[in-house]
């Protein structure tokens, strides 16, 4: 029997299952935070549909087994594009800022997470904390994605020092936000998309000038964003938005990253 599934539909409830290899007409055990989800936030049944997807690009059309915890897969369907790459390379910040980044930034189509500490950073991770710390990073970054339908989760990293964050940046375009640049934005985005970018936002008391110059020298362009002074929180999450406007899938319209350089689009 042939299974019409939506190729995109926005209702479907889509949930992570790694490394999903099963093809239509199989079945599989679901993760036990997903059979518990279905069954017991949702209070869906035998038969109710939903999505899995395992963040490389597979995706599966699948209908709730009456056990609960096992699923049949009707339908493959068709993967999506990996978007844009966006590293956001974030200054640790205080308490629970950061889990509104992960979780915002991942809304917001960042792929990679790079975490580190700088000159003022105040939050230190103790070496026996980390692992436990990135397992909690994670689960926020899967259910951000659970949340929003990404079907790519970004990774999340930890580089204790700054030098060595700024290494692992991989943008063809690097920008560090720092309110002491004096380059607007539209002057140093390139009227193409980049293949990949980088971004670096530090803590609550900024970055020094040395960190600005050592930054420079990795290939960061500086970039102040407006007159105002915004959080650290605030600021990744303005500078994600706006290169989706101008590169990403928030204006599917790839004239726009022209325009601002005035270059005549007709
Ligand atoms: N303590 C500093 C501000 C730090 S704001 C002061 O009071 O001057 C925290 C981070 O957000 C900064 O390190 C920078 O990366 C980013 N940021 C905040 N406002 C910005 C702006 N207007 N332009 C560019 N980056 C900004």
């Amino acid at each position: 029997m042939a299974v019409s599934a939506p190729e995109q539909n926005s209702s479907v409830r889509r949930f992570f299952q790694p490394d999903l290899k099963v093809e239509a007409g199989g079945r599989l055990e679901l993760a036990p935070e997903t059979s518990h989800h279905l069954t017991r936030v949702l209070r869906l049944g035998a038969g109710a549909p939903f999505e899995l997807f395992d963040g490389q690009g597979r995706r599966r059309h699948c209908q709730l087994e009456a056990d609960g915890r096992h699923a049949k897969v009707l339908a493959c369907l068709p993967g999506e594009k990996p978007q844009l790459p966006i590293e956001l390379i974030q200054a640790l910040p205080k308490g629970e800022k950061l889990e509104l980044i992960l979780q915002k930034g991942t809304e917001l189509g960042a792929s990679r997470f790079i975490l580190s500490t700088s000159e003022r950073t105040v939050t230190r991770i103790a070496p026996e904390k980390v692992v436990a710390r990135l397992d909690r990073w994670q689960k926020i970054i899967q259910q951000a994605c659970q949340q929003c339908g990404q079907m790519f989760p970004p990774s999340v990293e930890l580089h204790p020092q700054l030098k060595e964050a700024l290494t692992a940046a991989t943008g063809s375009l690097k920008l560090m936000l720092w309110e002491k640049a004096t380059t607007p934005l539209n002057q140093l985005l390139p009227g193409y998309p980049p293949t990949a970018i980088s971004l670096l936002v530090g803590p609550e008391g900024g970055f020094s000038a040395a960190e600005a110059q050592a930054a420079q020298e990795q290939g960061f362009l500086l970039v102040r964003l407006g007159s105002r002074i915004l959080r650290t929180e605030t600021a990744g999450l303005a500078i994600l938005s706006i290169l989706q406007y101008v590169y990403g899938d928030f204006c599917p319209d790839p004239g726009v990253a022209a325009q601002l350089h005035g270059e005549d689009q007709s």
